[in-house]
């Protein structure tokens, strides 16, 4: 084989030449000079056997990336194998046709089919009693999923089984059976309460309205045992909002509806404040963003500082709050914060108005407060996945006539929570945030240390500027209602 007569190549000799290196490269290994395919393939195949290489055999590749060379390849760690790479091309250890392996599926399938039917009988043919030691270990929802998944375990039961998760201690139960059926029913929504699937009334359409409007899902003659979440004076979150849109998220539209149509922007009707919700799915939890602003005026006496915090009808916060905001600091942050915020403006020829005193400060009052280390912090609630951050923030007030009066300082109380994984009502996170007793949930132990403000304000790309996270009841006192602090 010569240089001179490229056509009388063979195509290995060609292919091998064409992967020849070129000379002068350093980092690359020149094969050797009579290349021989077979013998390449024993080699490679023996070196296991072989005495230790000499550094003339060193040079001969073992596999693509070798970490252990020494020499030139050390630079790289890398040794080329044309043989080793021609042979990762072939289909290794099969000579199976499409037809093989249907002929081998169906065999398989046959034997599973035939030990099927001696499983069958084989359950028919044991002593009832045996079945009744053995389903006395299971609880009401494994015993009628059990009875559910055969004839044969059916008749062994009886219909007992199913008319025994009817009975009101089994209500739980008969919701856990019957909640893994949600992707069989998109026109109707389980309701927890009655545990029966009710048909959605307004499917599709399901929206959060204020709570003076008449809003049903479905038709339920338990409506006021509905789980629900309050979010602002006037608003709630149903459970089964929350049900949709879990259910839209898993099975697809038709079963719910869009996370993005639980957001929400609106004002309050019994006060100035304003509130932006948001939703967000997160590893299958959906979290909740409370945005509420309002403004404030400087140097408020403590009784005006409770008529802009909270609710006359029920002396709740304006503001959304978990259930534990009674126990802890939450309202005294609040009032702190708000006596940050300097008096209102006051030009020199005011000033005089009210008499001979002058003070300069007020001719021009600081635009940028910064807090103290109180209120600054960011807090969490340690009874449920909650967190709260205080600001105040220079907002322009687009209903004030006088047009050099407009940016205003207002306070912004946002809240972060994790509202659970939707599939029950029972489901520890939902139960923390609405449940004013103790559940037992440590959030501190259940949260990151980037907190749920830290990863809902991720998804949108914002990094929220680092805050402590402290607790937002420090001395871990509850005394609810009873306690001192929260008016
Ligand atoms: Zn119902
Ligand atoms: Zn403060
Ligand atoms: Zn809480």
């Amino acid at each position: 084989m010569s240089e001179a007569s490229p056509k009388k190549m063979g195509f290995r000799s060609r292919l091998a030449s064409a992967l020849k290196p070129k000379a002068g490269k350093k980092l690359t290994k020149e094969p050797p000079p009579a290349y021989d395919y077979e013998a390449e393939v024993l080699d490679s195949l023996n070196q296991v056997n072989k005495a230790p290489p000499t550094p003339v055999q060193q040079k001969k590749p073992i596999n693509f990336y070798n970490k252990n060379t020494t020499g030139v390849q050390a630079q790289t760690g890398e040794l080329w194998d044309e043989a080793e790479m021609l042979h990762s091309f072939l289909r290794r250890d099969s000579f199976d046709s499409l037809a093989s392996l249907d002929r081998e599926h169906r065999n398989n399938r046959t034997a599973w089919d035939e030990s099927r039917k001696r499983g069958e009988s084989m359950i028919a043919s044991l002593p009832p009693g045996l079945w009744e030691h053995i389903t006395s270990y299971l609880t009401p929802t494994d015993h009628a999923n059990l009875a559910f998944s055969c004839k044969t375990f059916h008749s062994i039961m009886g219909p007992g089984v199913f008319s025994a998760l009817n009975l009101p201690e089994n209500r739980q139960y008969k919701c856990d059976f019957l909640l893994p059926m949600d992707r069989l029913y998109p026109d109707h929504l389980l309701c927890f309460p009655c545990a029966v699937y009710h048909r959605r009334i307004q499917k599709g359409q399901e929206r959060i309205k204020h709570n003076h409007t008449l809003n049903p899902i479905f038709n339920c003659p338990n409506p006021k045992l509905q789980s629900k979440a309050r979010i602002t004076p006037g608003w709630t979150l149903p459970f089964s909002l929350v049900q949709l849109a879990f259910r839209a998220e898993r099975y697809g539209p038709e079963y719910g509806i869009p996370v993005e149509s639980l957001n929400k922007r609106y004002k309050c009707r019994s006060s100035e404040w304003t509130h932006q919700t948001r939703y967000y799915f997160h590893k299958g939890h959906l979290l909740l963003r409370v945005v509420s602003t309002c403004f404030a005026e400087g140097q408020l006496p403590p009784s005006m500082q409770r008529h802009l915090l909270y609710w006359r009808e029920d002396y709740t916060p304006y503001f959304s709050v978990c259930a534990h905001w009674r126990d802890g600091e939450l309202m005294n942050l609040c009032k702190c914060a708000l006596s940050h915020i300097p008096p209102p403006r006051a030009p020199i020829t005011q000033q005089l108005k009210s008499g001979p005193a002058i003070h300069l400060a007020l001719r021009n009052p600081k635009v940028f407060i910064s807090l103290c280390s109180e209120c600054r912090p960011m807090r969490r609630c340690p009874e449920c996945p909650t967190e709260y951050l205080i600001e105040l923030k220079l907002t322009e007030d687009k209903n004030d006539p006088d047009p050099f009066n407009r940016f205003k300082q207002a306070i912004v109380v946002t809240r972060w929570s994790d509202l659970g994984d939707g599939r029950s009502p029972e489901s520890p996170e939902w139960k923390a945030c609405i449940q004013e007793e103790s559940s037992g949930f440590d959030s501190f132990k259940a949260l990151s240390r980037r907190g749920l403000s830290g990863t809902f304000e991720a998804q949108s790309g914002v990094t929220i500027p680092g805050q402590r996270m402290l607790s937002l009841n420090p001395a871990n006192v509850k005394e609810g209602e009873e306690g001192h602090n929260w008016y």
